[in-house]
């Protein structure tokens, strides 16, 4: 069982870097105010929705980002298998507790070989919304 405040921690050390990337970015320009911010998030970070929104507000409260909206878009993993060449998603198995997490079975669906994620560990901004002084 993990602890939820543990989980959230988790979603607020990845938003912190997040949002602290975007004020430095942001201090290149004369913003007067940020409508939102679009990440994506692979799906291999096991980052909830929910729990980003909540990190997100509470950790751009009296900042520059307040009151912006933070738009999720979500990274399907795909993976590759070098003994059958297998190419594709992986196998989630429902976690089963709170959060709803799918957990990804790390082998190769097709013949249970070592894989290599290629896509699905993404955990970036994709966009700022802003207006300029
Ligand atoms: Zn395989």
């Amino acid at each position: 069982m993990i602890n939820p405040y543990t989980a959230v921690v988790h979603e607020v050390s990845v938003i912190s870097g997040i949002v602290n990337a975007v004020l430095e970015e942001l201090e290149k320009y004369d913003v007067i105010k940020v409508s939102a911010v679009d990440i994506l998030i692979g799906d291999m970070t096991m980052l909830g929705d929910e729990q980003l929104t909540f990190a997100y507000e509470v950790v751009t409260r009296d900042t520059l980002l307040e009151g912006s909206k933070l738009n999720i878009e979500h990274e399907s993993i795909r993976v590759t298998c070098d003994a059958c060449k297998y190419d594709g998603p992986v196998k989630l198995l429902e976690s089963g507790d709170y959060t709803s997490h799918k957990i990804p079975v790390m082998s190769c669906p097709e013949c249970g070989g070592h894989i290599e994620v290629v896509a699905g560990q993404s955990c970036c901004v994709t966009s700022v919304d802003i207006e300029e002084a």
